[in-house]
């Protein structure tokens, strides 16, 4: 059987000026691979640069060549061995982790059955929390998309902003998600913004924030543990992992280890990520490209939730048709009855935005 992967990149511009703490965007680029054999058609995708995509046509595609689509993990290891000189982390691993997840896809299309049945179900619905609140807007925007996810019952906003140097705006703009959200669930991101000492001191001011993710650097390994020992908070990380000895060294110090699919090096990796995580008694909780993560969410015993990202949500229902629509209480619920992910990419209407 023969495997023929192809690949196009498109720059989808944000619906305002985007940022967080550490980082600020106007766009967003997504590159969507294919993978076909057998007269079938899996699908994946990153968010990363073309240059994931060129990666995946130059190194990836000839180290797959022979591969079967239904031995993904030794399609996963082909590829990690394809790039050793060029090193795994950053862009070389969001392209291994499309090209995996369509190789998922394609295997549970080629069974007829769905990829998280393929997995394996081990949750009817996966719960998600909203995640946007990015500091580049006004409390206006910031309250009326607070309440626009009020069902969802779990909201996450971005601080830190400036890289930590704007701590008054930072609490009042959790004042005013508290406000907003009354019981329900407040979450926050720093991005890395803050030191350990500033973290801990701002976290004593926080009105019951129940996550503080990345509170400092996901490099600062001794400042996690820090504030994760200090802080009534949640503290996780795991946004940056690339392969499993990075979240090896992150799982000691955190409260919840998060994972992105489209980062870590697909869904072979993701369920290592899992289980690393349940030896440690952790959960885990997926980041971002929420369509991307719902069935291997739904296999994993000890997921938390996923991130519902606001530019993500906006970009898959752009792109994709079969998107599995919010349910009651912030939930997704996959239809078991679609094959593989049960989504299809909508290249006409992608058209437009395309960059490579
Ligand atoms: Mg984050």
């Amino acid at each position: 059987m023969s495997l023929d992967l192809s690949w196009a990149a498109y720059r989808v511009p944000t619906d305002g000026p985007a940022g967080d703490g550490t980082f600020a965007w106007d766009a967003t680029t997504i590159v969507v691979v294919h993978a076909r054999a057998a007269g079938e058609v899996g699908l994946g995708w990153t968010y990363a640069p073309a240059a994931a995509g060129h990666l995946i046509g130059e190194l990836l595609a000839p180290a797959l060549a022979g591969a079967s689509p239904s031995d993904v993990p030794a399609a996963n290891e082909a590829m990690v061995r394809a790039i050793r000189n060029l090193g795994r982390a950053g862009v070389a691993a969001t392209a291994i982790s499309a090209v995996d997840v369509a190789l998922w896809d394609l295997k549970a299309r080629l069974a007829g059955v769905r990829l998280a049945k393929l997995l394996g179900v081990s949750r009817e619905s996966v719960p998600v929390y909203a995640s946007g609140g990015f500091t580049t807007w006004d409390d206006h925007r910031l309250e009326s998309w607070l309440s626009e996810n009020l069902d969802v019952g779990r909201a996450k906003i971005k601080i830190g902003e400036s890289w930590g140097t704007r701590e008054h705006r930072d609490r009042a703009r959790i004042g005013l998600a508290r406000r907003v959200l009354g019981e329900r669930e407040l979450y926050v991101d720093a991005n890395g913004g803050y030191s350990a000492k500033q973290a801990i001191r701002l976290a004593g001011t926080f009105p019951d924030v129940r996550w503080f993710e990345e509170p400092v650097s996901s490099d600062d390994l001794d400042g996690l543990r820090r504030v994760r020992d200090a802080v009534d908070a949640d503290v996780t990380a795991g946004e940056y992992g690339y392969d499993l000895p990075c979240f090896a060294r992150l799982a000691p110090v955190v409260d919840c280890l998060q994972a992105d699919v489209s980062r870590c090096g697909g869904i072979t990796e993701w369920q290592r990520v899992s289980a690393l995580a349940a030896a440690r008694q952790l959960e885990v909780s997926g980041h971002c490209a929420p369509a991307l993560h719902v069935d291997c969410a739904a296999a994993t015993p000890n997921l938390r939730h996923l991130e519902y990202f606001h530019d993500h949500v906006r970009i898959e229902a752009l792109f994709f048709d079969g998107v599995t629509p919010l349910g009651p209480g912030g939930t997704l619920t996959p239809d078991l009855t679609a094959p593989g992910h049960g989504l299809t990419f909508k290249a006409a209407d992608a058209e437009p935005y395309r960059v490579a």
